[in-house]
C-alpha cells in the first residue's frame, strides 16, 4: 500500500508518468503482496534450511551449503529465486537472514557434537543488505553463541557487488569475524566486476567458480578458460577452490584435472533436509 501510495505520489509529480500504468501497478501490486506473504511466512516459521553436501575430489564430504526454502501451506516448496530480491527489497532479509543464521549454526553444532561430522564446514548466504547492517557482526556472534557452535565450522557467502560497495567497511566487517574464526568465500566468483587488486585485500578464504562458467565447460572453450583461470588465481592467491553446479562426470574430472579441490552438484548431491543427509556422513560400523 505504501508503495502504491509512493508510486501514485511520483506519477503525478512527474508529467510524463502521470497515465496510468496497469503493468506497474500490478507488478507493485504483486509485490506488496509478496511482502505480506513473507511477514507472515517468517511469524508462521514456514522457512527451513536445506544442506547441499560439498566434497574433495576423493569423495568425502566436507560440509555443506546451507539453502533456504519457503514451505508455503498452498504451494509448496518456493525456491529463494522467486522471494530474496522482494525480502531484500523491503528489508525482510534482515530478519529472515537472522533466521537464517540463528537455524544454521544450531545445525552446525548437531554436527560439531558427532563424531562423523565435527570437521564439516557449514557455509550460509549473506545478502548485501543484511551485511551493511552495523548489527550484522554481533548477530552472526549472536548466533555461534546462541547454539554453541564452534565460529571455525561456519563459512559466510558473500558477492562480488557485495564486497565492492564499501570496501573499507567490508574489509573491517570480514576482520572482526575472522578474528573469531569464521570463513569467507566469495560465491558466484567471476560472474561480477571484481577487481584482482580488490581481491588480493579481503580476507577471504575460498573462490566458488559459478554454476556458468560449470554447465558449459565442455561445449564453450571460454567457459574452460575461465574455469582454469579462476583455480589458477586462486591457487596464487593462496585461496580454496570449489566449483558449484557441477552435474556430470565429465565436468567433475575437467576441474580435477585442472586442480580444483572441492564440489558441490547435483552429480554428488541435492540440497536436502539435515535429517536426510546424516546417512551418508555415518561411519560403517566395523
Ligand atoms: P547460490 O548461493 O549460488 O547457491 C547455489 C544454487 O545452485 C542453489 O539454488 C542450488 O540448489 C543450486 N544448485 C546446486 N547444485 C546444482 C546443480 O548441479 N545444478 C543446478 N542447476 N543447480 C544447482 P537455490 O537453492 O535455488 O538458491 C538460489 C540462490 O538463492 C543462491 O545461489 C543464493 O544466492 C540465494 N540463497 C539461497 N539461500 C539463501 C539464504 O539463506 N540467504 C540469502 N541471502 N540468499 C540465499
Ligand atoms: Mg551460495
Ligand atoms: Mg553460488
Ligand atoms: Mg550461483
Amino acid at each position: 500500500q505504501a508503495d502504491l501510495a509512493m508510486y501514485q505520489a511520483k506519477a503525478a509529480g512527474r508529467n510524463s508518468l502521470s497515465f496510468y500504468d496497469p503493468l506497474m501497478q500490478a507488478r507493485l501490486n504483486a509485490r506488496a503482496t509478496l511482502e505480506a506473504d513473507l511477514r507472515e511466512a517468517l511469524a508462521a516459521q514456514q522457512f527451513v534450511l536445506h544442506y547441499q553436501l560439498q566434497f574433495d575430489a576423493a569423495g568425502n564430504a566436507l560440509g555443506a551449503e546451507a539453502l533456504l526454502r519457503w514451505q508455503h501451506p498452498e504451494r509448496g516448496e518456493i525456491l529463494p529465486g522467486e522471494f530474496i530480491a522482494t525480502a531484500e527489497e523491503t528489508g525482510l532479509i534482515v530478519p529472515l537472514g537472522n533466521w537464517v543464521l540463528e537455524a544454521a549454526c544450531a545445525q552446525l553444532r548437531r554436527w560439531q557434537q558427532a563424531p562423523a561430522q565435527a570437521h564439516w564446514k557449514l557455509a550460509v548466504n549473506v545478502s548485501a543488505r543484511q551485511f551493511r547492517q552495523p548489527e550484522f557482526v554481533d548477530q552472526v556472534l549472536a548466533a555461534l553463541a546462541h547454539s554453541g557452535a564452534d565460529a571455525h565450522g561456519l563459512k559466510l557467502e558473500l558477492t562480488e557487488s557485495l564486497l565492492l560497495e564499501d570496501i573499507d567497511s567490508t574489509i573491517a566487517h570480514m576482520r572482526t569475524l575472522k578474528w573469531h574464526g569464521v570463513g569467507f568465500a566469495l560465491d558466484d566468483f567471476g560472474t561480477g566486476y571484481s577487481s584482482l587488486a580488490y581481491l588480493k585485500q579481503l580476507p577471504l578464504d575460498e573462490l566458488k567458480i559459478d554454476r556458468d562458467f560449470v554447465r558449459d565447460l565442455h561445449s564453450d572453450p571460454n567457459d574452460a578458460a575461465i574455469a582454469r583461470a579462476i583455480i589458477n588465481l586462486a591457487a596464487n592467491l593462496g585461496l580454496q577452490v570449489i566449483a558449484e553446479g557441477v552435474e556430470t562426470a565429465a565436468q567433475r574430472d575437467f576441474l580435477v584435472r585442472e586442480g580444483c579441490q572441492s564440489f558441490q552438484g547435483y552429480l554428488f548431491a541435492r540440497p536436502l533436509p539435515a535429517d536426510r543427509l546424516a546417512p551418508l556422513g555415518t561411519p560403517t560400523p566395523t
